[in-house]
């Protein structure tokens, strides 16, 4: 069925070792899916949409086999042949890091599909949902949803793959209490860079396992996830209350964090120089006072946003918004500003892609999304907040700015992903799209400028979905954790064949 496999063996290595068309080749690998040589612009695309480069061909796979069978082919070449591999999830990277210059980029989301998820409620051990990991998140919660069922621990936005946000952390408003969604993962099935399929958890090939969570793509490719769930709520209360004063919303936000009772999510907002803010949120949240609402201008002042939402069923509504009176009554955001709506649990988790929607359709979706991303020791947010908030950020027009402080005892330490070293850290996300070219230098310049502070006054900050250049900065990332995170990448794909668009390792050059 796959014809004579040597030949074509020979009959690729020979057109990249001597640089021909490399499309003339038949690729002499068997796989169920299929190979694609044109029509591959998408996969030179991501959402930062500012670094493109095409693949050689895209893998669809319709089986994990298919990409166990396309790495080990590529293993097998050995290390003088540059071929690489990236696995794409739904391509939402900012930087080109699930692109494969002149590689192989295998299209994770043909291995999904309603039929895949497989859902176990109970028994000896709590409810999960195993699932293929180029499923959405999104799809993944409807299908819970079927059984009153819903993972724990989100991201903002759901429209994004369930392999690309463990191979970063995915972070959200929840993970205060029940951590990353690295936290919440029970077993993963792995396809090695020798082209190895494993199953790993806690207890079996613990240590690919927790490579691979946070691991950057840099281990393995993940073709299957099993996710811890919880019961789900049917709806949310969703509050906003507004601070001027970065001191008071900081310590609300960490007596929050760490009570026994609180909310089910918190997060914030930073408001520079922003005009229309109230008015904005009146066509979705009630002010609790419309009339001492309306007096309250924001325009010009750097603001503080508070935003948590509580869940409910309809049984419980009235229990609820008593606790939510007695958690606001410890609080002391600015009482006119308090806004409260209602919302269906679905609603609230895709919310994002409710906005999506909008800038869709005013052609903003795909601009450039030049992002920053940083985590900020406890120890060192006032210092950042002095500097950055009103200072070097001018204002929030082109998009948001989300602050809000995670516990770090709910992150497992054994994964690839550096945290700061104090048991609170902030993560602080600049999260702009550019209008123009002028636009777009002007927001990396404001980024820089932004690093360029936190390494002058030494603030321990780590990027979160980092980039970088070159590998000196890439071990000042992981510090300590550096030659843990090499010894895995020499273990478990030591051509460095995988992901090479986050640009850690390069194929052909030692790792150690
Ligand atoms: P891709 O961008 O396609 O891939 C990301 C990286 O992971 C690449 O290096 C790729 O090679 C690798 N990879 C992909 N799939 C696999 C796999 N199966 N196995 C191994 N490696 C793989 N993140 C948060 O944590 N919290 C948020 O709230 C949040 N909100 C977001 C909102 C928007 C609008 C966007 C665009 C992104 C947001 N993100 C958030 C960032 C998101 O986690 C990253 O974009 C991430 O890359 C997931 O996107 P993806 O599934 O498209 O993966």
């Amino acid at each position: 069925m796959f014809g004579n496999l040597n030949s074509n063996i020979v009959l690729l290595l020979c057109c990249m070792l001597l640089s021909l068309p490399l499309s003339a080749a038949p690729i002499p690998i068997p796989v169920h899916g299929h190979f694609a040589f044109s029509g591959n612009e998408f996969a030179a695309r991501d959402f930062g949409n500012q670094l493109h480069s095409l693949p050689w061909a895209v893998l669809h796979p319709k089986k994990a086999s298919d990409v166990a069978a396309t790495i080990k082919h590529v293993w097998q070449m050995g290390p003088a042949a540059s071929l690489t591999v990236a696995a794409r999830g739904h391509g939402h990277s900012l930087q080109g890091q699930a692109q494969a210059p002149q590689g192989i980029v295998v299209n994770m989301e043909s291995l999904r599909g309603p039929h895949e998820m497989h859902l176990v409620k109970g028994g000896p051990s709590s409810p999960y949902v195993d699932t293929p990991a180029g499923e959405l998140w999104i799809n993944v919660l409807h299908h819970c949803l079927k059984h009153g069922l819903a993972p724990k621990s989100w991201t903002d936005y759901l429209h994004l793959t369930v392999g690309g946000t463990l191979s970063n952390a995915g972070i959200s408003g929840q993970a205060f209490r029940h951590g990353p969604q690295i936290s919440n993962v029970r077993q993963l099935e792995v396809i090695t860079g020798k082209g190895d399929l494993v199953v790993c958890s806690d207890d079996n090939n613990a240590d690919l396992f927790h490579a691979v969570l946070g691991g950057l793509g840099q281990f393995g490719i993940i073709t299957r996830a099993r996710i811890s769930l919880e019961p789900a709520p049917k709806m949310v209360k969703w509050i906003r209350v507004l601070y001027s004063d970065f001191a008071t919303f900081a310590r609300d936000q960490e007596r929050l964090i760490s009570a026994e009772k609180t909310f089910d999510y918190i997060e914030g907002l930073v408001i520079v120089n922003r005009t229309g803010l109230i008015n904005n949120w009146r066509s979705s949240f009630n002010p609790q006072d419309p009339d001492q609402a309306s007096h309250f201008v924001s325009d010009g002042r750097t603001l503080f946003c508070l935003e948590l939402t509580k869940n409910f069923n309809p049984d419980d509504e009235a229990d609820i918004d008593k606790e939510i009176k007695w958690l606001l009554s410890e609080l002391s955001y600015i009482p006119s500003t308090l806004f409260v709506t209602q919302v269906s649990y679905v609603e609230f988790l895709d919310r994002v892609h409710a906005a999506e929607l909008k800038m869709r359709s005013k052609g903003l979706w795909d601009l450039p999304h030049p992002w920053l991303n940083l985590l900020v020791p406890r120890s060192k947010i006032h210092t950042f907040a002095d500097g950055v908030f009103g200072n070097i950020l001018t204002d929030t027009n082109n998009g948001p700015v989300l602050i809000y402080p995670l516990n770090k005892s709910k992150w497992d330490n054994r994964t690839s992903f550096v945290t700061p070293d104090e048991d609170v850290f902030y993560l602080v996300a600049f999260l702009p799209h550019a209008a123009e070219s002028e636009g777009l230098q002007n927001l990396l310049n404001q980024n820089r400028r932004i690093l360029n502070f936190c390494d002058a006054a030494e603030l321990g900050v780590k990027q979160y979905l980092p980039h970088y250049k070159t590998q000196e900065e890439w071990r000042a990332h992981f510090g300590a954790r550096w030659e843990i995170f090499a010894q895995r990448k020499s273990a478990y794909d030591p051509l460095a064949i995988l992901a090479p668009g986050q640009r850690i390792f390069q194929k052909s050059i030692s790792i150690l």
